[in-house]
Parts: C-alpha cells; structure tokens; sequence
C-alpha cells in the first residue's frame, strides 16, 4: 500500500482524528498510488497513524477511513459504517410522520465524502470525493441490497467535484427511476419536489425541526417567508394556522411547487408568491409600506470559500436589515446561515450589526442548528455549517 509521510509536527490532527489530510502536511509520498486508493499516513517519526483516501488533485490529498491498522477500506467497512448509520437514525426511521431524512452524512458518520438522503422509496446520493467515486459501484450495491429502496439516484451536480479532478455527475444508478416529482412526508406533512431537477440533493432536510420551531410563532400572522424554495417553512407556517404567506424565491419552478404544496395539504391560507431577487424584493416591499409579523430568511450559502467570507456577511447584514425593516413592532425575525465558514458567533455579530443600523431591538429566543440526522463530529467541528436565530424585533 502507498504511503504519505507526514512533515514532522504534523501528525497532531490525524491523531485527534481529524479526517483530513492536507497536501502542505505531507513530506513524501511513497509509491504510486491511483486516485481514491487506500493509503498509510505515517508520523515523519515512521509511526503508522491512519488509513485513508488518495485524491491527487484536491488540496486534501487524504480522507481517513480508519485509525485502526488491522481495519481496510473494502466493503466491510462501509457495510459496518453504513449499518452504524443507518442505526443512529432508527428512531427517525420508525416515524410514521416522517419519511425523509439524511441517511449518511459524510465525515460525520464515517465516510467522507458519501452523502446519502432518503426520500421515502428512493435515495439520492452524492459522491464528493475521489475515494466514495471510484468505489459508486460497491457504495450502490450496498444500499441496495441494505436499505430496501427501490431506486438509487445519483445528484453528484456540485461544483466541489472540480477540486478532486471529478466531473458533475447525475443519473440512476441502480432500480427504479424515482417519480418526478417525488412526495415525502414530513412531521405530518406532505412536500413534492423534483429529485432529478430540483436544488441539492432535491429538498432541504437540514431545516425540518427548525421548520417546526418557527411555525410555533406564525398562528394568527402575516407571514413573509424569503428564500422559500418549494416552501419548507411557508407550508409549515400555514398549516400552523398563519393568517397570509408571501413567499420570494428567485425560482420561479419552485414557487410553482410550493403553490403546489400548499394544496397538497389542504391549506387556503391567503398566498402571494414573488419571483425575483430576494435583496430587490425587500427594498420594494419596504418602499410601498408592507409589514409583517413573522419575516422568515433561509437565503443559500454565500461563502463558499474563505474568500468569500467577508462578501457573505455583508450579504447576510443586508438581507437581514432588509427583513428588519418590513417588521412590525413584537414581530419574530427567524434567520439562518448555511455558510460552514461563517460560525455562529459570526452570524450573531452580523445581526447585531444589522439590528444596530436598522434601529431595531432583538431579542435571542431560540438558536437554530442542523437536524440531528445531520449530526455534527466533535472530532470534526466543520461539519456543523446550519445555524439560525428566531429574534423578537421591537
Ligand atoms: N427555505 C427552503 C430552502 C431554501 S434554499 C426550504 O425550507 O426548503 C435557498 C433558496 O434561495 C433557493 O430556492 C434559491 O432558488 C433561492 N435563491 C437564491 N438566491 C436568491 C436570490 N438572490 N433571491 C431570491 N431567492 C434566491
């Protein structure tokens, strides 16, 4: 097996097991290996330390599998990974309410670069990394036969495939096509999205508790729901009792669904739906005097990389002042941030900074995180990239 000695002092994170292995933390790498093949990390002292993934290309030339030597990377262990993922959401599983969740998330379940969401029947996966890529065929067989789904379907359309020299890759990859669109259910409610043409992985399943939490304050009001995609929050929010939603979402494909949704679960709560840019529609909202009572914000990520860090909280700092200004007096600001390289702390200073300039008063009264399907590794801090605050604005 191929070899990556490690620079002296860097053998640290891989014994706090951290599952990275960055290319400026190696020496040498002895032998050849071909992209995604196992190989040793060894200490500069010689000392075996872990067993990953080889991707040339990426700036993270490992992903490790295991810190146990006598343990390969071969279908045993994702078979014993796979099960232990799939136990750790058993209780989810045995929701009747609930048939859509996140069945393998990556590092945090042990197997960098595979995600895995269930959407009742079918599942949709991402292979992100050189070592899940080049092993789709075995990764597929095992769902297969271990999940009792009827269809696999591949949504590895993401950019972050360049950085490890994989192309965008989509299509069945085992069973029946998936109905276009799909229906789940989710805590009782019903959502159809397109698993082959809609966003990620098809729906947002990150958001369902919090989805619940901010429906708590919307019986009785005036609801403006901003990045709304099929409607996750507007649907809850309507179902919750809300006296009229406006949605603004920049697709119209999935306003047309979230109408939609709003049918399928019987509701005929008032619905406006603005296709536009969620900054523009904001300042005109504002400019012919609309208020509400609940202003929901679950904009995509805006850092997808450092870089773009600064730009992002700009971004979040506008939208956010946007939202504050449109409330009326006692409303609730519920806002998240899905940017993995914008903390909580960040995002807490950013509102601080846009409650300040707005003129407006918030209060915390819950902080949002991804679901528990979701879960974050403590040896693994970035894997945490979902918060949120629900704010009363005076
Ligand atoms: N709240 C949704 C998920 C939102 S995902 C749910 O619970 O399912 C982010 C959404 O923002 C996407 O639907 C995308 O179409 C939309 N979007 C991205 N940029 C936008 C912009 N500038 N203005 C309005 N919508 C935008």
């Amino acid at each position: 097996m191929a070899r990556l000695i490690l620079k002296a002092g860097r053998g640290k994170s891989v014994l706090q097991r951290h599952p990275w292995v960055f290319s400026g933390a190696v020496k040498r790498v002895e032998g050849s290996p071909t992209e995604g093949q196992a190989v040793d990390i060894i200490s500069a002292e010689g000392e075996w330390l872990a067993r990953g993934t080889w991707s040339s290309r990426s700036q993270i030339v490992a992903r490790l599998f295991t810190w146990d030597p006598q343990e390969n990377i071969d279908g045993e262990l994702f078979l014993r990974r796979l099960k232990r993922a799939f136990a750790g959401r058993a209780d989810l599983a045995a929701d009747p309410a609930t048939n859509a969740y996140r069945l393998v998330f990556a590092e945090s379940d042990g197997l960098p670069g595979l995600i895995v969401d269930r959407y009742a029947d079918y599942l949709s996966v991402q292979f992100l990394t050189q070592g899940i890529a080049t092993r789709s065929e075995l990764i597929s067989s095992l769902l297969a036969e271990h999940t009792g789904a009827r269809g696999i379907y591949e949504r590895s359309d993401v950019d972050v495939r360049h950085k490890e020299g994989l192309e965008r890759a989509e299509g069945l990859l085992w069973g029946e096509e998936p109905p276009d669109p799909l229906e789940i259910r989710e805590n009782g409610m019903r959502f159809r999205f397109s698993l082959r043409g809609g966003q990620k992985t098809g729906y947002y399943l990150d958001q369902r508790d919090n989805r619940r939490r901010v429906a708590a304050y919307c019986s009785g009001r005036d609801v403006l729901g901003v990045f709304t995609y099929t409607g996750g929050f507007e649907v809850y929010a309507a179902a919750a009792g809300a006296a009229s939603v406006v949605a603004v979402d920049s697709s119209a494909p999935a306003l047309e669904q979230l109408q939609q949704n709003m049918a399928l679960n019987n509701l005929s709560t008032p619905l406006e739906c603005i296709a536009g840019d969620a900054f523009q529609v904001l300042r005109r909202l504002r400019e012919e005097g609309r208020s509400f009572d609940v202003v929901i914000l679950d904009p995509p990520k805006f850092a997808q990389s450092q870089a773009q860090v600064e730009r992002a909280c700009r971004g979040y700092k506008d939208i956010n002042m946007q939202a504050l200004h449109l409330l009326r007096p006692g409303g609730i600001l519920a806002t998240c941030s899905c940017s993995g390289l914008v903390s909580a702390d960040l995002f807490q200073k950013v509102l601080f900074g846009a409650a300040l300039d707005a003129g407006r008063e918030a209060q915390i009264l819950e902080q949002l995180r991804q679901g528990p399907d979701h879960p974050v590794l403590l040896t693994f801090p970035e894997s945490a990239y979902l918060k949120g605050l629900i704010c009363r604005v005076w």
